[in-house]
């Protein structure tokens, strides 16, 4: 028997690998159908043409660290050693599972708010660990913060945040922030702020990242990714900001899984970083505005949806067009339709049966409306 029973294949794979194979427009997993910044590109290519690519130090290439020192500095107010607060890691992910690891121990118990992103569970659950998940719903995804405080006990470890979330592409409020304080307050709990859409915010909405108040940095993992946010999720490039306590028991697993991450990408991404600090500034602007084209467009079909407050996810509710449960509408979607989506229930403990599936509308517009025009035909 396997060591992990239970644990399949990620739905990104999935639906992508379905989609492929139907010919479907791809509108499942989550990534751009178009490139990063051609300035990016023009510097990878500088560096990997002069002799950048050999390993990188465990914790990142310097330039880096200093950068996203100053990105923090300047959107949140928060001061980092960039040498020893920050790592650069293979995307988001390694840093997601080196920071579960840095804190899990057998037998603790983490608390997660579902829909929650699908690395969570499997990672802590690696570790011998136990997740609690609390669930939110369709249409608000408020959180039931009085739950949470019943949840919370000795055995609690850890607590894991993700806004902007994905799949529901809530936003949390200060008025969460000020909930989360009061529930983890006394206790000996950390945090993991999984903060890769901190820059795609809608309708004015602010990303309140956990490093903008000192005392839940001081017990967070705050973590992010230039997938991203410079649409190029294939380089496989994210950070983590932490204390340095809790960044150096995460460099003793990151340096046996990647060792470092890939060389070129970090000296280009610094390069970028330096000579267009603003740049991630106009992100909000340039997905409110595609958000806003394929929820008109959305319109038009027999879809019933709440338009997304940030990520690149929009989530719609089929109910008015079918009985089936999502995992089986999704496929039935990509093979007869020709558009792939991702199931909503796959992010929950118990889902709820609601009918709901997630489109990513980081695509060309071309690439919406054409979707848009096969999701109409659909009686
Ligand atoms: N967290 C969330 C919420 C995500 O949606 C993703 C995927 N994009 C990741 C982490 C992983 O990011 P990366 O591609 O940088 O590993
Ligand atoms: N985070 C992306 C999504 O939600 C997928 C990333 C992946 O496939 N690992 O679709």
């Amino acid at each position: 028997m396997g060591k992990f029973p239970g644990i399949g294949t990620t739905i990104f794979s999935v639906m992508s690998k379905m989609a492929e194979d139907h010919g479907a427009i791809n509108l499942s997993q989550g990534f751009p159908d178009f490139d990063g910044p051609a300035e990016l590109m023009a510097r990878l290519s500088w560096h990997v043409n002069n002799g950048h690519n050999q390993y990188a130090p465990l914790a990142g290439v310097p330039a880096l660290q200093e950068q996203i020192a100053k990105k923090v500095s300047r959107l949140y107010h928060c001061e980092v050693d960039p040498a020893r607060q920050v790592v650069v890691t293979p995307g988001a992910t390694e840093a997601l599972y080196c920071a579960i690891t840095a804190c899990v121990h057998p037998g603790d118990e983490v608390i997660v708010f579902d829909p929650s992103y699908d690395t969570y569970a499997p990672c802590v659950r690696l570790n011998g660990g136990v997740t609690r998940h609390i669930p939110t719903q369709y249409p608000d995804f408020a959180i039931d913060w009085q739950r949470v405080a019943g949840e919370i006990s000795d055995r609690t470890r850890l607590i894991i945040l993700n806004s902007p979330n994905n799949p529901s592409g809530k936003v949390w409020s200060e008025d969460d922030i000020h909930q989360l304080r009061r529930v983890i307050e006394g206790r000996d709990i950390q945090l993991i702020s999984d903060e890769v859409y901190e820059h795609i915010t809608f309708d004015g909405r602010a990303h309140l990242g956990l490093l903008r108040f000192p005392d839940l940095a001081a017990r967070a993992y705050c973590i992010s990714s230039f997938g991203k946010t410079y649409s190029v999720t294939g380089w496989r490039v994210g950070y983590c900001v932490a204390p340095e306590e809790l960044i150096s028991e995460m460099l003793k697993i990151h340096q046996f899984i990647n060792f470092s991450t890939n060389a070129p990408m970090q000296y280009a991404l610094a390069d970028y970083l330096r000579d267009y600090p603003d740049k991630l500034l106009e992100l909000s602007n340039f997905y409110n505005t595609k958000r806003n084209i394929f929820c008109k467009l959305l319109d038009k079909t027999r879809f019933n949806f709440v338009p997304s407050e940030g990520t690149y996810f929009q989530l719609a509710d089929y109910s008015g067009l079918s009985d089936e449960p999502d995992r089986e509408f999704a496929a039935r979607l990509t093979r007869e339709h020709k558009v792939a989506a991702i199931p909503v229930s796959v992010f929950y403990q118990e889902p709820p049966g609601q009918r709901i599936v997630r489109f990513c509308f980081a695509k060309n517009d071309d690439t919406l409306h054409e979707a848009a025009r096969r999701l109409a035909a659909i009686r």
